[in-house]
């Protein structure tokens, strides 16, 4: 009898072709159309899926990896609850390096997917042997038989993209898309989507979405590493205090910083005007967006695509929390955003 059971095989088959959804109320008053790609709609809630499948499967087709083979990374999150993801379906142990900037909320999401995590301090320099590059690097050699991932230095974090994000925005947009603007931490998603952009058209113009804090804007500008541009912020997977090789800044025409606050009161926006519940740097992305329209980079022919990197329910304790934006200050004292007071 032919089956008929409409399956997928395993939860990896759902990685990949998320949607392009077209913004409405949040950009009602800007020129241009903006379209979101959600990647939150992969099976693991962020674009790092593409990433980790496709490193993984790399190594396999290389015979690298064997069954119950090591995959050790460093992450804030995202790239390990993939690899997490990944592990489980194929078979290998994880071992994750994370910042301590990485909110609990991920932490524990890490390690109900089977991930050993270690957790290690933020605000130490990258060459720090405390920091999660230096953790993850001594795990890898001291753990037969392992393979480092390692999403900052590694080209197939840029492959991924090619090969998927980018020919389905080129796709979705029948090659009509004219900007894109999307956040930069590895730099992998924006590099490998407008590498493969660029190919199909070379006058799409992409805008990497930098923080207040880190060095990539400045070093795009100058090709110079200046470290007075390194401060302590908030926003988890955007900015670097170290150049990736994993960037290709000559696919970047350039960089826009974003602040923390303004980041995360857009990330609230999105989800009260669009109905999207977003990440925090896809608030940092909106804000973007905001601040290249105040500088007339859109017209009314523009068709820009934003790329949302992962969902808002991984923000819960952070900035979908009343009490931590008044905490952080993102708050003025005259009003709670959205927040009905009970009158006595
Ligand atoms: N947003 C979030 C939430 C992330 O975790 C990351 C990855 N660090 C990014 C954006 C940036 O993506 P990429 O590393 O591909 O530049």
């Amino acid at each position: 009898m032919e089956n008929k059971i409409k399956a997928y095989n395993n939860i990896l088959e759902l990685i990949g072709d998320t949607p392009l959804v077209k913004l409405n109320r949040i950009t009602e008053k800007l020129p241009g159309n903006f379209y979101a790609k959600l990647e939150s709609f992969n099976p693991g809630h962020s674009s790092k899926d593409r990433v980790a499948a496709y490193i993984i499967e790399e190594a396999e087709r290389k015979g690298i990896l064997t069954k119950g083979s090591t995959i050790i990374e460093t992450t804030s999150g995202n790239t390990g609850f993939s690899i997490a993801m990944v592990s489980i379906i194929k078979g290998y142990e994880c071992i994750l390096a994370v910042s301590s900037k990485s909110s609990k909320d991920k932490i524990d999401m890490l390690r109900s997917m089977g991930a050993t995590v270690y957790v290690c301090p933020a605000h130490v320099s990258a060459d720090d042997p405390r920091s999660y590059y230096q953790v993850a690097k001594r795990l890898h050699e001291e753990t037969k038989g392992s393979i480092y991932i390692n999403q900052y230095f590694n080209e197939l974090n840029i492959d991924a993209h090619y090969n998927t994000t980018g020919p389905e925005i080129w796709g979705q947009t029948d090659g009509q898309i004219t900007h894109l603007v999307a956040c930069s931490g590895t730099g992998g998603t924006i590099s490998g989507t407008a590498r493969y952009l660029k190919e199909q058209n070379p006058n799409i113009n992409v805008i990497g979405v930098d923080a207040f804090g880190s060095v990539l804007k400045k070093y795009h500008e100058t090709g110079e590493f200046d470290s007075n541009e390194i401060y302590p912020y908030r926003i988890e997977g955007l900015g670097k205090n170290l150049i990736p090789t994993a960037t290709d800044f000559e696919v970047i025409d350039k960089f826009i910083k974003v602040t923390d606050e303004e980041s995360a009161h857009a990330a609230r926006e999105i989800a009260k005007t669009e109905g999207m519940f977003v990440g925090y740097t896809s608030g940092a992305v909106m804000q973007a967006i905001k601040q290249l329209s105040a500088k007339r980079t859109f017209d009314e022919n523009s068709k820009v695509v934003v790329i949302f990197p992962d969902h808002g329910s991984r923000y819960m304790s952070k900035i979908y929390s009343d009490k931590w934006m008044e905490d952080q200050g993102f708050f003025d004292s005259q009003s709670v955003e959205g927040t009905q007071q009970a009158q006595f």
